[in-house]
């Protein structure tokens, strides 16, 4: 596979898109694997877990707020912009899940997505029981811990380390019904996203047509379930990649 092939996609295509933390990364919003999986001392899992809330909420929050404050001036890179094309063009063929909790992807247009591990600029309450609605929410300071109506803390609305991601069972209706998953940007570390892939494998095996194709940096843990894995950065190769013929 060259970086001058498309993948052949009509308006009868039904494709699956599944974005992580790399299609952000020309947006200047980085990666974990680009701090080593640090932030000020702090193992990541520590901060981005439950159990870090529970040890010390204003520590997470203000990793939080931090990660918003960095990802308030980000604009969508030609990538995110080229899946938003190719969803106006295909409709309701299209769907988009990401792992990624910026929210680049809409501000590039795009609408049928679904963010699996959770919003950046969403907060919600930290009981599991209460029925406060998350709410959108922008801010990146805190004088003290916001509080929701019932009293519980609030917390941010992503999804952490050990947590479950969002709506999986309706993602994987729609990798089990598309024609081309398309990958782009995720190590392949982190599940159930990263298993994702191996639906197609299924399907092939019982005579379907179906592809998948990887774009990022470098190969990902799960490069082998791929039919082809296309190395580069995506705001470069997705544009051309995915031109409708
Ligand atoms: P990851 O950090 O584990 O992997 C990112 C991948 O993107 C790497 O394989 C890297 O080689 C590749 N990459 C880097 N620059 C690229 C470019 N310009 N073009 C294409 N690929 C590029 O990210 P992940 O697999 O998404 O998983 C990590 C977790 O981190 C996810 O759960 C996600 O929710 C969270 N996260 C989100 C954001 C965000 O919202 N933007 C940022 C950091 C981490
Ligand atoms: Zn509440």
């Amino acid at each position: 596979m060259n970086d001058t092939m498309t993948l052949g996609i009509t308006p009868a295509t039904r494709v699956c898109v599944l974005t992580g933390a790399g299609i952000s990364a020309e947006s200047g919003i980085a990666t974990f694997r680009d701090a080593n999986g640090l932030w000020e001392q702090h193992r990541v899992e520590d901060v981005a877990s439950p159990d870090g809330f529970a040890r010390d909420p204003a520590l997470v929050w203000r990793f939080y707020a931090q990660r918003r404050a960095q990802a308030r001036g980000a604009v969508p890179n030609p990538a995110h912009r080229a899946l938003a094309a190719l969803e106006a063009r295909l409709g309701d063929n299209f769907f988009l899940c990401t792992q990624n909790v910026d929210n680049l992807h809409e501000q590039a247009g795009s609408t049928r997505l679904v963010h699996m591990h959770g919003e950046l600029f969403l907060t919600r309450c930290s009981d599991p029981d209460c029925a406060t609605p998350p709410v959108a929410d922008t801010r990146s300071a805190f004088p003290t811990l916001p509080r929701c109506a019932c009293g519980a803390l609030q917390r941010p609305h992503i999804v952490w380390f050990g947590e479950v991601p969002l709506e999986v069972q309706p993602i994987k209706r729609k990798v089990q019904a598309c024609d081309v998953f398309l990958c782009v940007g995720s190590s392949g570390n982190v599940y159930p996203a990263a298993g994702l892939v191996r639906e197609l494998h299924y399907r092939r095996s019982m005579g379907e047509v179906v592809r998948s194709v990887y774009v990022g940096l470098e190969r990902p843990a799960n490069a082998a379930h791929f039919d082809d894995v296309l190395l580069g950065k995506a705001g470069e190769l997705l544009p051309g990649l995915i031109a409708l013929t």
